[in-house]
């Protein structure tokens, strides 16, 4: 029987009961995270801790636990489990109190709820590369947040699948921002460009960490916005998230991506990539 927690308690997932008034459910007031597991072991987990802890105080909620204890629950629900391959889901929302866009009063807990499942790294699609398509940004100004509202996400990656398209890129004004869930990169000259980690993106922990690993390389790594033209015009593109990792892009809006396979500094990066959560793995097994 697989295993979910509800606040710090794990329990069979047919056990699990969240208040039809929970907060999450009627407004979408929470935030969440979603970990990757190489192997048993938690891909930055202190980066998504950290960040989902920031996301919370964002909103003003207060985590109802310490980030040690925390981790501790996760892998203990990693362990319940036994996920090999996977990733951990994690939300927290206001909490359950009568229907009020007002907050409940401090008395209200929030409510933590987690899952996991096994998901097998995208390996077809991440040699191949994917279709993407250009949609409008019409998402709020705090992107930044990783909050449960994603109403436009949803929308920009559904038209996306229906174009038969891996990921929507989208723009604000003509300036790219990042993917429906993931965040956009091109290759110009060598060089990588994506847009700065500002209120307009999430910054994503892939993109964090494919930043270390390119000034640990010397591959120049340009935070700044680019237009829908350098976009078009790239000679490489590609996207990255926690389940994607580093995603070629070898389509844009029909068009071949340069010579319509994944881009050689962009196989660069997936080497690397890789060898990082190799590391980690065998860091942990020693
Ligand atoms: C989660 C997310 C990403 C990717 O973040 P990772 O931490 O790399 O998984 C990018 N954009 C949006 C909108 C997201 O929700």
């Amino acid at each position: 029987m697989v295993k979910v927690m509800v606040n710090d308690k794990i329990m069979d997932r047919s056990e699990a009961v969240i208040d039809i008034e929970d907060r999450g459910y009627q407004f979408g007031d929470g935030v969440y995270e979603v970990i990757r597991i190489y192997d048993g072991v938690m891909f930055t987990g202190d980066e998504h801790l950290e960040r989902f802890y920031s996301s919370a105080e964002k909103i003003q909620i207060t985590v109802p636990f310490q980030k040690e204890e925390l981790l501790d629950l996760m892998n203990q629900l990693i362990k319940e489990n036994n996920v090999k391959d996977g990733s951990v889901y994690m939300q927290l929302t206001r909490g359950a109190s009568p229907r009020n866009h007002v907050f409940p009063s401090k008395d209200i807990k929030p409510v933590l709820t987690a899952y996991t499942k096994e998901v097998a790294r995208p390996v077809e699609s991440l040699e191949n590369g994917v279709a993407a398509m250009i949609a409008d940004d019409i998402r709020w100004l705090r992107c930044d947040i990783k909050s449960l509202n994603l109403l436009p996400n949803l929308l920009a990656k559904q038209a996306a699948t229906e174009q038969g398209c891996y990921e929507a890129i989208l723009h604000r004004d003509g300036l790219v921002t990042e993917g429906s869930s993931s965040n956009a990169y091109i290759v110009v000259d060598g060089k990588i460009k994506t847009h700065p980690a500002t209120n307009l993106i999430l910054n994503g922990i892939t993109r964090q960490v494919l930043a270390r690993i390119c000034q640990n390389n010397n591959i120049p790594f340009v935070e700044e916005a680019f237009t829908l033209d350098e976009l078009r015009n790239a000679d490489e593109i590609f996207v990255t998230s926690t389940t994607s990792e580093v995603m070629p892009v070898v389509k844009l809006d029909g068009t071949e991506v340069g010579d319509g396979n994944p881009g050689e500094l962009t196989r660069k990066l997936q080497t690397l990539f890789v060898e990082e959560f190799e590391s980690v793995k065998k860091a942990h097994s020693l």
